[in-house]
C-alpha cells in the first residue's frame, strides 16, 4: 500500500483550505481503512507501514496527514479489539468492528474529538461525562477543542467519563462514538491555526449529545492501549515535514559546499529519527506493556522534537526566496510545530519521562 500512497500523493493539493480532494482520494483507495483485515475491506497493514503512509502523505500535505492519522489510528486500534475483549464482550466487539469497517467502506469519516481546554493532553483530566440516556445508549456533555475535520466528519470518537454502575467494568475514561449530526452536537467555526490551516480543528460542544455508543468493550483504553498507535502516527507528520524541506532545498543539489554539508547533516539526523520511529512502530503489539509504552513516549518525544529542529535549521538556510507566506518551506515550517503539540504534548511528555525514568527494564 505504501507504493500506492506515494503515487497518490503526487496529485495532492497543498493550500490552506480543507483538503477535500486529498481526503476523497485516500478514502477511495481505502488507505484510511488499511489496518482492517482484507475481509473487512482493509489491507491488514501493521503500524510500521501505517507510519510510512503518514510520512508520505505529510511530505505532500502535512494537514492531510494530520487528518488521516485520526481514522487510520482508530482502524489500527480497533482491528485487534475482538481478540482482546473479555469473552462476554467478544461477539459485540466483533459486530461493532464489522459495522465500523462497513462505514469506512461507505466513505464515512471517523474523527478524533478528545482534547479539552486545560487538560494539557491528559486523558485523566477529561471533564466530559457520559450518562445513560432515557432513549437508550449514552449522552455526552462537555466541551472539546481541536476536533480536526470539524463538520466534514461523520462520526466523532470522543473520550468521556462514564460511571461504573452505568457501564460496569469501565475505565476512568472510555471512547464513545457520536454521529456529528446528532442532537446536542455543536461544531463551532473557530479554528485559526498557526499552521495546519486546512485541518479545521474546531471546538465541539456536547450538550447531552446522543446517541453516543461506547467503543470496543468496557476498559477498552486501558486494555487495548490504542493511544500508542496514534503517537507513532503523530510522530510521522513532523518527519514528513522535514523530508519535504530536505527535498525542496536539496534538489537540485546546491553548488555551495557549506550548504551541501548542512543538508547532509540534516539528512543524517532525519534518517536516524526515521529509523528510531520505524523500529518502535515495528515492535507494536495490541495491549502493549509498560516498557513498550515508555519506548513510544520516548520515540514520539524525540522524533517530533528532532524533526522540528531539523526544519528550523533548514529554514534558516532557505534564504529570501523561501521567506514567503504560503511557500512550501514556510508552510512546512509552521506545520511541523503541530508535531510537538500533538498528544502527548511536549511538556506533558517531558514530565512523564522524568517521572518514569528507568533503565532497568530497557
Ligand atoms: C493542529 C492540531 C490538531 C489537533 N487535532 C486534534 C484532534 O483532531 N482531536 C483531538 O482530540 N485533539 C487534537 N489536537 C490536540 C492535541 O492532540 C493535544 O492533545 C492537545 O493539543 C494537548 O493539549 P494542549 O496543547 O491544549 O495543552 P495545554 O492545555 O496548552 O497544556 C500545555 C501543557 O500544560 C500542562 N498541563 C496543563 N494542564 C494539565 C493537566 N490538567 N494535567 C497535566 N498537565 C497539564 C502539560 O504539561 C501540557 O502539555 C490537535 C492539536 C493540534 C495542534
Amino acid at each position: 500500500m505504501i507504493d500506492d500512497v506515494r503515487a497518490l500523493t503526487r496529485s495532492f493539493s497543498r493550500d490552506e483550505a480543507y483538503p477535500a480532494a486529498n481526503v476523497a482520494k485516500l478514502v477511495e483507495a481505502r488507505v484510511l481503512a488499511a489496518p482492517f483485515a482484507p475481509s473487512l475491506g482493509g489491507a491488514g497493514i501493521a503500524l510500521r507501514e501505517a507510519v510510512e503512509i503518514i510520512e508520505a502523505i505529510a511530505e505532500a500535505c502535512p494537514g492531510t496527514a494530520l487528518l488521516a492519522t485520526m481514522p487510520l489510528g482508530l482502524a489500527g486500534g480497533l482491528a485487534s479489539a475482538p481478540e482482546l475483549a473479555p469473552p462476554a464482550h467478544r461477539e459485540a466487539t466483533l459486530a461493532q468492528l464489522e459495522a465500523i469497517a462497513a462505514e469506512y467502506r461507505a466513505g464515512k469519516i471517523y474523527a478524533a474529538c478528545n482534547s479539552e481546554k486545560g487538560a494539557g493532553g491528559s486523558l485523566a483530566a477529561t471533564r466530559t461525562i457520559a450518562r445513560r440516556a432515557a432513549a437508550g445508549g449514552f449522552a455526552l456533555t462537555g466541551e472539546k477543542i481541536l476536533g480536526s475535520f470539524g463538520s466534514h466528519a461523520d462520526v466523532f470518537f470522543s473520550t468521556a467519563k462514564p460511571t461504573a454502575d452505568e457501564l460496569p467494568g469501565c475505565g476512568v475514561v472510555e471512547f464513545f462514538l457520536v454521529p456529528t449530526r446528532a442532537g446536542g452536537v455543536d461544531i463551532l467555526d473557530d479554528w485559526n491555526g498557526f499552521g495546519m490551516r486546512g485541518t479545521e480543528s474546531h471546538t465541539v460542544r456536547y450538550q447531552s449529545a446522543q446517541p453516543a455508543t461506547p467503543l470496543g468493550f468496557p476498559g477498552f483504553i486501558e486494555t487495548a492501549r490504542p493511544l500508542e498507535y496514534w503517537f507513532c502516527l503523530f510522530a510521522a507528520i513532523p518527519l514528513g515535514c522535514a523530508l519535504s524541506m530536505l527535498r525542496t532545498l536539496g534538489s537540485p543539489a546546491p553548488a555551495s559546499p557549506a550548504l551541501r554539508l548542512r543538508l547532509a547533516e540534516a539528512q543524517m539526523r532525519y534518517e536516524a529519527a526515521r529509523a528510531y520511529l520505524l523500529d518502535s512502530a515495528s515492535r507494536s503489539r495490541p495491549g502493549g506493556d509498560a516498557a513498550y509504552r515508555a519506548r513510544v513516549l520516548r520515540t514520539k518525544t524525540f522524533v517530533s522534537q528532532e524533526a522540528t529542529r531539523i526544519c528550523a535549521d533548514l529554514f534558516a538556510l532557505g534564504g529570501g526566496r523561501h521567506y514567503v507566506r504560503g511557500g512550501r518551506l514556510s508552510g512546512a515550517m509552521a506545520d511541523v510545530f503541530a508535531g510537538t503539540a500533538l498528544r502527548p504534548p511536549l511538556p506533558l511528555a517531558l514530565d512523564a519521562l522524568v517521572e518514569a525514568f528507568s533503565v532497568s527494564d530497557w
